[in-house]
Formats: C-alpha cells, structure tokens, sequence
C-alpha cells in the first residue's frame, strides 16, 4: 500500500499557492473551499500522473468530493463519452463515508467562491453552471443556497455510509431532504461501523495472551481469532494479566508525571508525591479526549464532591488518569482542560487522580492497555462513532459510555455498563443527570464488582466480564472486520459496476444517461388512474391504473408499499433469543415493496397500462399504497435516481 501526501510549498510556487496547505482546518471559507480543489482535483491528477487508475475512489468525508468532477472529466478525454456518461460511469466507482451527526459539520462555499476557483474546471467538462451548484445541492435557482461538499459527494458515489449503526440512522435522517417524497428508511445510506486496528493497540502482554489463547495460524485481527480461546483461559491467568498491565500503567504515569513536573520547575515535595501516585492495586479509571462541547468531558467532574468521595473510599479506593486536548480556538475546550487540570491539583486526592498533558497517541497506547474502566460521556447521537473505548478492547478493559456511536450498538449487559438511555435528550439539566447516574453506576456496580473478590483473590465477576468483553467486541470492533465489511458491502459492487458501466467504451453508461433524461423529460406527466381493491381467500388483490406518458413502462417501476411494522418484528428477535444489536437491525427492516405485474393496455388509453398484486392479506389494506419509481437495473435506485410518484 502506498500513501501520497500532497503538499503545495514548492519553491516553484507563489508565496500565496505554498501556503495553501499550510495547516489542517485552516481558517476561513476560502482557504478551505482552495485546499479541498488541491485535494480532490490535485490528487485525481497525481494518480494520473503516477499512472495508478483506481476502480474505487473512497471519499473520506466530503472534503475530496471534487474529485468527482476531476475522474469523470479524465474518463471522458479518454474515452470521448459525453460528459453524462462519465458521470453515470466514473459514479459507479465512487463511494462517500459521512463521518459527522450533524449537519453544521459539512464544509459549505458561498456560490460566488465556488464560481472564483471551482468554476473553471466546470467549464473545462462542460458542465453549466447551474449544473455544477445543483451538484453542490439545495435549488440550483436559487443563488443564496451554499455548495456543499457532503452534497457534491452524494451526487457523485453509488454507495454512502455513515459509521455506525446510530450514525448511519442518523445520516439518513440528515440526507432525507435531498431524497424528496422517499421514505427516511429508505434514504440510501448504510454503515460501517469503525474498528481499531488491533496490533496497534494491544500491548506486547495483551499479544502475548491472545497468542497463548489462539495458538495455532490465526490471523492476529482475524475476525474470530480466538472467540473462543479467550474464554478457556483461566481466571487467574487473565487476573493477573490485567494486574500486570495495571503495573506498567501507574509506573508510567509515574514516571510522565515526573517529567511534566519537572519541565513545570516544581519543587522537591511535589516531585515526591508524583513518584508515589496511584496504586497498582487500585481500581483504575481513564477518560481522556479532545476536549470538545459534545463529549462533555466535564462530566465525569460535573460534581467534584461526589467523586472525591468515590476515589478515597477506603475499603473500596479507586483512582482516575486523564488526558485531554483541545483545540486552541475551542474556548469552552479549553475551559475543560483547566478544569481537569484544576481537579487532578486538589490535595485530597493528590495520589488517586492524574492529569497527563499533550494527549497524544503514545500516551494513549499507555494509558489504553492499563485502565480497567474507559470512560466516555457523549451527548447522543453526536459521537459518530468513537473509537478510544475500542482500544481497551483487546486489553481486558471494560467500558463505561453512554448510548452513542459504536457502544449503541456494542452495549450489553455482560460486557460492560451504559449510561442514558437510546433517546436523543436536550433538555437543560441533562448533564447533571448523566452525571448522577455515572456516579451511581460507579458506586453500585463498578466499583463493588471490582472487589468482590473470591478466597484466591480473583473478582470472578469482573473476570466474566472482561471474558465476555474482550471474546465478543474484540473481534467485532477490530479495523480488519471494518475493512472487510467495506470489501464485501461497497468496495466490490461498486468496482464490478464500475466495470459494467464503462465497458465497451461506456455503453451502458451512455445508456443509463439517456434513461435518465428521459425520466427527466416526462416524470411530470405520470399519473394514475383507479384503484381497487379485492379480498379473496385471506389475498389482497389490488390493481391499479397508471398512465406513463413517454415513457417506456421498462423505465419504471409500479409498486407498493407498506412501512416496516417495528413491534411485531421486535417480539419476534426477542423470542428467538437474539442479541440487542441483532434486534436493533430487524426494527430497522426494509419496509414491504411489492412489484405489481403490468397486466395489459388500459382500453381506450395512450401508454396506460392495468397494474396488479396479490398479496397474503396479512394487514391492514390500508398500509399499502401504490407508488411509480425508477426502474433499470444498472442503476443505484434512489441514489443516482431520486424521482417517485404516490398515488396519496
Ligand atoms: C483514539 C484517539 C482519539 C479518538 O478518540 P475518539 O473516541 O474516536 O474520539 C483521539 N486522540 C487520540 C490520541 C487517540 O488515541
């Protein structure tokens, strides 16, 4: 695998162009709206230049959605197609992860910039203007609509995805108005969830265990490596696995703590207390972030009485490392770091709590494997999907997290502790209460399942946890099972359509282009006629008249429809005894669409035909409702072709 970092500070620049890209999330629209034309435009060139022809472009984010236009732009040179048909080719080999649940996240340009630096590429495709904003989304008329990158993107990819079960229904939701009259559920986006890429987080212990476990050629990030192993070892084994990573960590701490001291010019006496802190013995909590509104990594402190009081308990003692940063324009980010830093500085718990500066990734490959608890506190559903509590996965590291992201999915009662609930809450007070309940669990359940210990002085409980944890998420939340759910889900489809589109100098593209501007041309003179319906013999019959103007009845498709019905289905996954998570996929079931059979001319009419369905009357009549849409088989129906007709 190679990776190509782009770069404008060449000596051969202006002062202006080497300072483009300068830094990351730089200031201003314009500097963005420049930097993100080096790297969609730019890096589809360096490909061409290096002579690499990629099949799948994955845009990570829509910063690189410009790339869109500079792949359909060098098939056509190439192959001389029309410009549709580049687009309708080159797409298919396209595909767009959104990676925020909000939809400030996405970049947007003022149309006038677009037109100072992006226009002139448009020209060269022979794109119109207004083409190219209605590319960038909202109305094309009208000019106070911004272009936005995540909008360029959808436009131009055959596969979407968010990256997590909640982040995908929530991307869904966040797209739905560029889907008009289709049902959210249907709004094309689907997911992956994340994974973390495990020799980089597991520790040379951690390594070492899971070799033990697994003795034989398994792939170390192999989907199932060692589901089983990890149950079959021992208790004491795993017990004093993690014991030992507890060890490495608090000396660590020690010894960074020392140094940040140090560097600080702190006096003797503290100096001392830092090469005493924390205790190997001790139950262990990390939380550390980029300080940010939504993480709310002010709440685990939200009520620094009741903390302190956890951590000095003396039969029960725990302690608590932390880590932070923020971004240096981010004020209320900032205003957490201090707070945290303010905490860890109170003389009651001088030797339970720590903050460690300049979070960064060798801390956290230290802090990682040597917490027993990761803490994290999003406001659901920002967290898209969160992966610092995956990295205590393969460690033998348990999570505490509310609702969000990954552990909405992950979450079970055997594997580690939730807070909130699966609602989305904005009310003021909100904090407090999440606050209060973390301090509870951590009181109630955490901290006694860490002590109850058995005559050998193993917490069987927590051990049974940490078995079910690391056996079932490890694998699970690993980059080698996101990496293949890319390969299987949108890497391969998308390549094989690419191929089909563009063989035989585009033919099919040419041909789905043409399909399209038909249903451009005559969608609005669709219509339907009558309905009936029968029952006979527990069947609906229904049969339906519609009048496809100048359209060829193989262009479309008349079909019902019927919402998903989520009770029924729920009850059924809970009976059979299937997972939360499994559930979770069936309440999200494909709503009932049923095909109806063009069943003969419409007496008396010009291209009207007589529709019909029978269907086990299994409910209500009513849930059903006819409807036209899209029809081709080479196309991604309602991505690339969003057109549909109700009959209500
Ligand atoms: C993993 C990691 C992150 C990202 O954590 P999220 O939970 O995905 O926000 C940020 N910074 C560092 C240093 C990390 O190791």
């Amino acid at each position: 695998m190679s990776l190509y970092l782009l770069d404008s500070n060449d000596p051969m620049n202006s002062p202006w162009d080497r300072a483009i890209t300068a830094n990351l999330y730089a200031p201003g629209q314009e500097r963005r709206l420049i930097q993100e034309i080096v790297l969609g435009i730019g890096g589809w060139q360096v490909l061409e230049k290096l002579g690499i022809e990629p099949e799948v472009c994955h845009l990570n984010e829509g910063h690189a959605a410009f790339v869109v236009l500079a792949r359909a732009y060098s098939f056509m040179k190439k192959t001389g197609c029309s410009l549709a048909a580049a687009l309708w080719a080159t797409r298919a080999g396209n595909v767009f992860t959104t990676h925020t649940p909000v939809e400030a996240g996405f970049d947007r340009f003022d149309r006038a910039l677009v037109d100072k630096y992006a226009k002139f590429y448009a020209d060269l495709l022979g794109l119109s203007r207004l083409d190219l904003m209605a590319l960038g989304g909202g109305r094309a008329e009208d000019e106070s609509c911004p272009f936005t990158m995540a909008h360029l993107a959808l436009n131009g990819c055959s596969h979407v995805n968010g990256v997590s079960r909640l982040h995908g229904r929530v991307s869904r939701k966040i797209f739905q108005p560029h889907f008009a009259r289709w049902p959210e559920i249907e709004v094309p986006v689907g997911y992956v969830t994340n994974g973390v890429h495990i020799s980089t987080w597991d520790s040379p212990a951690a390594q070492k265990l899971w070799a033990e476990a697994c003795p034989r050629d398994c792939l170390p990030d192999g989907i199932d490596y060692l589901k089983d192993g990890i149950t079959r070892q021992s208790d004491s084994q795993l017990w004093s696995f993690r014991a030992e990573a507890r060890k490495d960590l608090v000396e660590y701490v020690r010894r960074r703590s020392g140094r940040q001291l140090q560097e600080r010019g702190a006096g003797q006496e503290e100096l001392k207390i830092a090469r005493h802190v924390l205790n190997p013995n001790v139950l262990t909590l990390g939380f550390a972030r980029r300080a940010t509104a939504y993480k709310r990594t002010d709440l685990l402190l939200k009520n620094p009485e009741r903390l302190i009081a956890i951590l000095t308990d003396r039969a029960h003692p725990v302690q608590l490392v932390m880590a932070a940063k923020a971004h240096p324009s981010d004020e209320q980010g900032k205003e957490m770091v201090k707070q945290m830093v303010n905490f860890a500085a109170r003389p009651e718990i001088s030797d339970r709590a720590v903050f460690l500066e300049d979070y960064d990734i060798d801390l956290a490959q230290h802090l990682q494997p040597g917490v027993d608890v990761w803490i994290n506190t999003p406001l659901r559903p920002n967290e898209a999907c969160g992966t610092s509590g995956m990295k205590v996965l393969a460690n033998g590291g348990l999570n505490i997290s509310n609702l969000d992201g990954w552990w909405d999915e992950a979450y079970d009662p055997e594997v580690g502790w939730c807070l909130g609930d699966e609602r989305e809450h904005s009310e003021p007070g909100r904090d407090e209460v999440d606050a209060e309940q973390l301090y509870r669990l951590l009181v109630e359940k955490v901290v006694p399942l860490f002590y109850e210990r058995d005559e050998e002085g193993i917490p069987k409980g927590w051990v049974a946890m940490m078995k079910a944890s690391m056996a079932r998420l490890t694998p699970r939340y690993s980059s080698a099972r996101m990496m293949q759910e890319y390969v299987e889900k949108i890497y391969r489809p998308a390549a094989i359509a690419f191929r089909k589109r563009s063989a035989d100098g585009a033919r099919l593209a040419e041909e789905l282009a043409a399909w399209q501007e038909r249903l451009k041309e005559n969608w609005k003179d669709l219509r339907f006629g009558r309905l009936t319906m029968t029952e006979a013999d527990d069947f609906w019959c229904f049969s339906v008249e519609a009048y496809l103007g100048e359209l060829y009845p193989e262009d479309v498709r008349v079909e019902l429809y019927a919402n998903p019905l989520p009770e029924e289905k729920t009850e059924a996954g809970a009976e059979a005894g299937i997972s939360k998570g499994e559930v979770g996929q069936i309440m999200q079931s494909a709503p009932e669409k049923i095909a109806m059979e063009r069943l003969g001319p419409l007496a008396g009419a010009v291209n009207g035909f007589i529709y019909g369905a029978r269907l086990p009357a299994k409910r209500a009549v009513e849930d059903y409702t006819p409807r036209i849409v899209p029809y081709h088989g080479g196309a991604f129906i309602p991505l690339e072709e969003a057109h549909i007709l109700w009959m209500h």
